[in-house]
């Protein structure tokens, strides 16, 4: 086992303070207690790195040229809403989405220059609902999508994408759906937003395309038990070279848009196990993306838990405590799961 310990991790913040909406949850706010973190980051270890907005070509890698269009003249619009979700542009909603993007890739592309390292884009807008042809579900741009695809595109080989988030990773499923070098396993909530990502979605890519829909309730013990059985073995077998996770906090038990129960112990030891398991498995190599997390002194707290595993830190300053109660009945889930996709035991 290699020493977590004073390993140097990689971070980038773009907090798009143009990219606003009135009364919408995906806002600026989210992530203004992390504004301090700039000159006063709560690890040593944690190195911010400067980035440029991606460019119109690492976008193209996953989305089409008619849906960049499309957002560059949504943007000329000014501010509206549309779709159910709801999504909303701004005059500077593009160049907001371009800079997530780079400010992903600032990281991803480093990593893999060096052949190892450890990082977290703490970004907005997020990115894991958004097609290659549209927006949706508060993404415009598929930060983590454009990531893996252009690591695929260097020749760095296998990338496994792990996506937390309490909803579906609709888009950065679509974007891989015919992409033998690119694994997605995704944790949601059953029946909420955007409804894709059922059991046995993906036929024609078992082994390759998990998805795993938990019951509402479903609590830290549950996530554990389905990361230990489920997504080690998937990440064993797959034989990825770099490790991309979809971090959404809005599991979190204070989150107002859904009913999932993780705390931010839970998130703290989903971090560790995956920052294990990319020592393991994918050589060490291992960035988190921001994604959804609506209540933002949680998602300080949840963001924090993970870099303080990130860091090889052993434990975090829990300020908000455990999960209230939840529910942890996950064996027939997974049992279903390791039949569906073939997965061993070690
Ligand atoms: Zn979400």
């Amino acid at each position: 086992m290699m020493n977590n310990k004073q390993k140097q991790v990689y971070c980038t913040f773009q907090d798009a303070p143009q990219h606003t909406f009135p009364g919408h949850p995906e806002s600026p706010h989210r992530l203004h207690l992390m504004r301090e973190w700039l000159t006063a980051p709560p690890y040593p270890e944690m190195v911010w790195l400067e980035f440029q907005p991606a460019s119109e070509a690492d976008a193209l890698l996953v989305h089409s040229q008619a849906m960049l269009e499309s957002i560059k003249a949504a943007c000329r619009m000014g501010p509206h809403e549309f779709e159910p979700s709801p999504t909303y542009m701004t005059e500077s909603s593009y160049q907001a989405a371009l800079g997530a993007v780079g400010a992903t890739l600032a990281i991803s592309r480093r990593i893999l220059a060096e052949g190892q390292g450890r990082g977290f884009a703490i970004v907005r807008p997020p990115g894991h609902h958004a097609e290659p042809d549209r927006p949706m579900g508060f993404c415009l741009l598929n930060n983590i999508a454009i990531a893996a695809a252009d690591a695929v595109a260097s020749g760095a080989g296998k990338v496994a994408i792990i996506d937390f988030d309490a909803h579906h990773g609709n888009g950065t499923q679509e974007a891989f759906w015919h992409t033998p070098q690119v694994g997605y396993l995704s944790t949601h909530e059953m029946n909420i937003y955007p409804g894709s990502g059922r059991i046995e979605s993906a036929p024609h890519a078992r082994g390759r395309i998990i998805n795993i829909p938990l019951p509402p309730f479903s609590d830290t013990h549950a996530f554990i038990d389905i990361f230990h059985e489920v997504a080690a073995p998937w990440l064993r077998n797959f034989g990825a070279e770099m490790l991309l996770v979809s971090a959404g906090f809005d599991p979190h038990f204070s989150d107002p848009l859904t009913t999932l129960t993780l705390d931010t112990t839970g998130f703290f030891q989903i971090a560790q196990m995956l920052t294990n398991l990319a020592e393991e498995f994918c050589h060490g190599r291992i960035l988190f993306v921001l994604e959804g997390g609506y209540d933002p002194l949680a998602l300080r707290d949840n963001i924090q838990a993970c870099l303080a595993a990130l860091c090889g830190r052993p434990s975090f300053p829990d300020h908000f405590g455990r999960s209230p109660g939840g529910r942890s009945e996950v064996e027939s889930i997974i049992e279903k799961l390791k039949n569906l996709h073939h997965l061993k035991e070690d």
